[in-house]
């Protein structure tokens, strides 16, 4: 953990920050030459912290946990914080790669089917003119490939990983590999890769902005609704939490 602004939702550490004060502080991280480990946080990743220990150490462990999710806006408002916005990985993955092209900073992109990330690189070449991709590699690798794969990553001279596994597996392998990996800011996106090739579909922005689109994503993946169980009991701990301290 950082020394950054944290509010506790569920013993997990969230920056409350807008998008805009996100990128100012991950700006000036890199700039600075410090190591950044992002995890974007939504209400089934901080329960599956609440199941597993290990997992809960590395949301503690990470340099930043921003609110993605309605979910994890609404409980940190509820227990008292002022939360300003959502912080949704996939816009944050597509601010970076835009401040990249300016920065001049080089993108790993590591996930997804194979052929996916090629095509999302290709469609952030369209949308950053001058972002320099320099490296992939798709997401189904054996154990003794990893580190193949990192010596890979630092060949590439990648100032930001983007590791599109899905949570908690993109955490527990950036864990792993944080001390071998020279990239400085490194962050699980998730799905993004498979939104941005087209493969995946992301809910309309009404949808966003009324806070479904953890109903949307059920819709389209109906084999989502086992992990989606556990956010009734995201809901009832939050309260629990609330009235408790009171
Ligand atoms: N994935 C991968 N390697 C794996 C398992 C999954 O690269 O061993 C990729 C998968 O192809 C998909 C992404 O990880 O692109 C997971 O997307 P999902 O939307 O399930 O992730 P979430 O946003 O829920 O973490």
């Amino acid at each position: 953990m950082s020394d950054l602004k944290t509010i506790n939702v569920l013993n997990v550490p969230v920056n409350p920050f807008s998008m805009q004060e996100t990128l100012d502080c991950l700006l000036a991280r890199l700039e600075a030459g410090q190591k950044t480990w992002v995890i974007t946080a939504n209400a089934e990743i901080i329960m599956l912290g609440q199941k597993d220990s290990e997992y809960m150490h590395l949301l503690q462990k990470a340099t930043m946990v921003l609110p993605d999710g309605a979910g994890t806006v609404w409980a940190g408002r509820t227990l008292g914080y002022d939360v300003p916005e959502r912080v949704a990985g996939f816009d944050l993955f597509l601010e970076l790669i835009k401040l990249s092209a300016v920065q001049h900073y080089k993108i790993f992109f590591l996930g997804s089917a194979p052929g996916v990330a090629e095509i999302a690189k290709k469609r952030c070449e369209a949308m950053a003119p001058g972002v320099e991709i320099v490296g992939i590699h798709d997401g189904y690798f054996t154990e003794a490939e990893s580190k193949e794969i990192v010596a890979e990553i630092n060949k590439s001279g990648a100032n930001l990983l983007f590791a599109a596994l899905g949570a908690p597996k993109q955490e527990f392998w950036l864990n792993r590999f944080a001390d071998a990996i020279n990239a400085d800011l490194c962050m699980g996106i998730g799905g993004s890769f498979d939104v941005l090739a087209g493969k995946m579909e992301r809910a309309p922005k009404w949808m966003q902005e009324a806070s479904l689109e953890w109903f949307f994503r059920l819709y389209k993946q109906p084999s989502r609704f086992r992990r989606m169980l556990v956010l009734p009991c995201f809901v009832a701990k939050v309260l629990q939490r609330k009235y408790s301290s009171k």
